[in-house]
């Protein structure tokens, strides 16, 4: 396994052209190729709602955002939005939003999850990514039929975390829900973003490395974008956007070669810094997408940060899975084996 040192040597040799990391993208793609084969999985990504409790300083839709028009898909608009994943032969959707924790909003995405399940006879896969929850909620979605969760640790350094949020958002908090949610059952995703202000480096080596151990099934990482209007936005990085693109692929490249079977998102933001962000992301090691599915009337308003792209990823020259499969990651099945068997998710004793 690389160590710490070598992969902050990868990360910090000269950032310039992409093409000078042809070797560490092709060695990537290589290695997802020979492990989880040449397949890229589709999930239909529905922005539920912009409303939400918490503050964090970088981004868009932070509940001390004025001037941003808060919205709710209807029940009727969700129905639709799968309907559309449904029938162009998706696996699987992702349910997305601000955090809440009122009863109205838990109990609403429980009935959602029970009636997609029912939707497509129990076929589609279901993933959420709805922040912060208590146990009992984790659960509950959980036995409605969520199997994945998506909950990024943003920056895995506890400072770094602490720089680029409010003094009562809790990085032991959160750790502490990625813990539970894979107590319950849920295959985890967590990540990062990548040329934070304040961020090093050395914190990016220190990220991988906490994927590593945190042994995760997903990962989506990608590049911050400051979002116009926020207290962060105004805090400069030591990278410019072309560099953070560049430095989100080498991160994606180095993860796949850390991690060779967990799924790896090609996330948005690479597609908001370059046209092709989301292609190249494949092209340095991911294999999942996350087309943008939420209807009209939610997407101009779900603004995370500046020049989010509002179309569909163009998918042609991909080896898509379209077929309804639901794209589990192959680290998942090896981490259910192992516990049955007392053994760790890459074979060895525990
Ligand atoms: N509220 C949930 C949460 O925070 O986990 C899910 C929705 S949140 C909008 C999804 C992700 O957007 C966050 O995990 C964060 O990494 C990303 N994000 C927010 N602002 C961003 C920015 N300015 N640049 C890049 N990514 C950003
Ligand atoms: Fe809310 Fe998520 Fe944005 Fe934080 S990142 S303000 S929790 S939507």
């Amino acid at each position: 396994m690389m160590t710490r040192n070598e992969l902050i040597t990868r990360l910090e040799s000269p950032l310039g052209e992409l093409s000078d990391d042809r070797e560490l993208f092709a060695e990537a793609a290589a290695v997802r190729d020979r492990t989880i084969g040449r397949r890229v999985y589709l999930r239909g990504l529905i922005e539920l709602s912009n409303r939400c409790r918490k503050n964090c300083l970088y981004c868009g839709i932070r509940s001390g955002m004025d001037g941003v028009g808060r919205y709710e898909l209807t029940d009727e608009q969700v129905f639709a939005a799968v309907q559309r994943a449904w029938r162009a032969g998706y696996g699987s959707v992702v349910l997305q939003a601000g955090e809440r924790v009122d009863e109205a909003f838990v109990g609403r995405v429980e009935r959602l999850v029970r009636r997609i399940k029912r939707l497509s006879d129990g076929a589609l896969g279901i993933t959420l990514s709805l922040g912060e929850q208590a146990p009992q909620t984790y659960r509950r979605w959980f036995e409605a039929g969520a199997h994945r969760y998506l909950l990024r640790i943003e920056a895995s350094s506890p400072e770094l975390y602490r720089r680029i949020h409010p003094a009562d958002h809790s990085y032991r908090e959160r750790l502490h829900s990625l813990r539970v949610l894979r107590e319950v059952g849920y295959q985890v995703g967590t990540g990062v973003m990548i040329g934070l202000p304040f961020q090093r480096v050395e914190d990016l080596a220190d990220d991988l490395l906490f994927f590593k151990e945190s042994d995760i099934d997903m990962c989506g990482m990608g590049p911050y974008i400051e979002a116009p209007g926020t207290p962060l936005a105004a805090c400069s990085s030591l990278w410019t956007r072309a560099e953070r693109l560049q430095l989100a692929l080498r991160m994606i490249a180095l993860l796949r070669l850390l991690m060779p079977d967990i799924n790896i998102a090609a996330t948005t933001a690479l597609h908001a810094l370059h046209p092709r962000g989301r292609e190249l992301g494949v092209e340095a090691g991911a294999n999942v997408l996350m087309p943008n599915l939420t209807p009209e009337e939610g997407r101009g308003e779900y603004r995370l940060y500046d020049d989010k792209p509002m179309e569909d990823t163009d998918l042609r020259g991909f080896d898509a899975v379209l077929e309804n499969v639901w794209g589990d990651s192959p680290h998942f099945a090896a981490r259910l084996r192992s516990s049955s068997s007392g053994s760790s998710a890459d074979g060895s004793e525990k």
